[in-house]
């Protein structure tokens, strides 16, 4: 057994990222500045995108991208129960309505056959999410929201690098929200970003982040830059530091190796669990390049003695540490007492919830730690394991 406890989740910052951080604390502009621009550049290439605005979260980002779509009190946005707080608070900032409609059982993603009957005259947008790091169904969502002249805001937390049809998550849709939380592929401890084709909603967002200043406002500081600005309207304060983008900028510079080293782990994990049949590994897709940044295991309840909670209870007991992604929104107290929902509402999010493990999966594990959250994962299967009687 390990000694040291494996955490589920643990950033990748290496020496490149100290070095780029002390540069920029040395060099006399740590906000908003030069480093945030050239990261909103690099990461615009990166995914594809003509606009990158660098923000303070993934959650700002959605936030500011529905408030540029002009979302008003009793509008209704569609998206999944299936994720976490962010995506639909954000909708509520507004008193509008999350609208939810259930996953498909196989991916987790948001069902579009769900979506096109979820449309009514009151829905302004529809906000899938990537769940795991596996894009959701676009075309058959642009299709839906086509038809009904409506844009599509990606909650894109989980999915940098992610590619779809091949096309990146990026460059899908009126705008993609990504996070760099601390747990995500990249990091700049607290962090996002929107990408977007569209210019005007690009300006509005860059300076609703920023108390709703007139253009470049940020620079008011600067040799080049003027004292006067303009409030145009009662902004926010989402930008995002010229610390956080250093990190950020060398983050991006490694997102290909370290995207590699979690589709090795997710092979292996793969490859492992494949033939338990107490096990379920997480659905891919051919049509998609998956991020890996979570692992969903999901047990088969009927082959175990034991309960979700209690496997991870024997996970932790082995120094192996694991998550549950997500306790859907629709049984949270606060979505349960506004709207009424039951658990069963949305039946497929709340059973697979009941089963669902998320193992580690981040590029800094070495091989013996997956070997041993192997072995921890099928030693529990095996000696909790219940073979099924065929009765008759
Ligand atoms: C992490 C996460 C967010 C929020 O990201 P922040 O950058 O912390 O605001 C939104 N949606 C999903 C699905 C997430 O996992």
């Amino acid at each position: 057994m390990r000694e040291e406890f494996l955490p589920f989740a643990r950033p990748d910052i290496g020496e490149a990222e100290v070095q780029e951080v002390v540069e920029t604390l040395r060099s006399g502009w740590i906000t908003t500045g030069p480093k945030t621009q050239e990261f909103e550049r690099a990461f615009a290439d990166a995914v594809g995108a003509s606009h990158a605005v660098a923000l303070s979260s993934c959650t700002a980002a959605m936030h500011l991208a529905l408030e540029a779509l002009g979302l008003q009190p009793g509008d209704e946005v569609i998206t999944t129960p299936y994720t976490f707080a962010a995506t639909a608070e954000v909708i509520r900032y507004f008193d509008a309505r999350p609208v939810f409609v259930d996953v498909r059982p196989d991916d987790l993603t948001i069902d579009p056959d769900g979506v096109a009957e979820a449309v009514t005259e009151r829905t302004r947008a529809i906000l899938p999410v990537h769940i795991a790091g596996l894009p959701a169904e676009m075309d058959a969502l642009a299709a839906v929201a086509e038809r009904h002249d409506l844009p599509i805001v990606e909650d894109a937390a989980h999915a940098f690098p992610t590619r779809y049809r091949g096309r990146t998550v990026g460059s899908l849709s009126t705008a993609t929200c990504f996070s760099f939380y601390a747990t995500k592929t990249l990091t700049t401890g607290e962090g996002g970003m929107l990408t977007t084709e569209d210019a005007e909603l690009a300006a509005r967002c860059r300076s609703m982040a920023l108390h709703g200043l007139s253009q470049d406002a940020w620079k008011r500081y600067d040799q080049g830059g003027s004292w006067f600005y303009e409030i145009v309207a009662p902004g926010f304060k989402y930008n995002l530091s010229d610390l956080a983008s250093a990190l950020g900028l060398v983050q991006l510079r490694r997102s290909e190796s370290m995207a590699e080293r979690r589709r090795e782990i997710a092979a292996r994990y793969h490859d492992a669990f494949a033939d338990e049949p107490a096990l379920q590994p997480p659905h891919d897709r051919e049509d998609a390049t998956h991020a890996w940044h979570l692992y969903m295991l999901r047990l088969n309840l009927d082959r175990l003695d034991v309960a979700r909670d209690r496997f991870i209870d024997l996970l932790t007991e082995r120094r192996i540490g694991s998550s549950v992604h997500f306790i859907p929104l629709h049984v949270h107290p606060y979505y349960r007492e506004t709207y009424g929902y039951r658990p069963e509402d949305f039946p497929v999010a709340h059973g697979e919830y009941l089963r669902e493990i998320s193992l580690p999966i981040h590029s800094r594990m070495t091989d013996g730690d997956v070997e041993d959250v192997v072995e921890a994962v099928l030693e529990t299967a095996h000696a909790h394991g219940r073979v099924q009687r065929v009765s008759g």
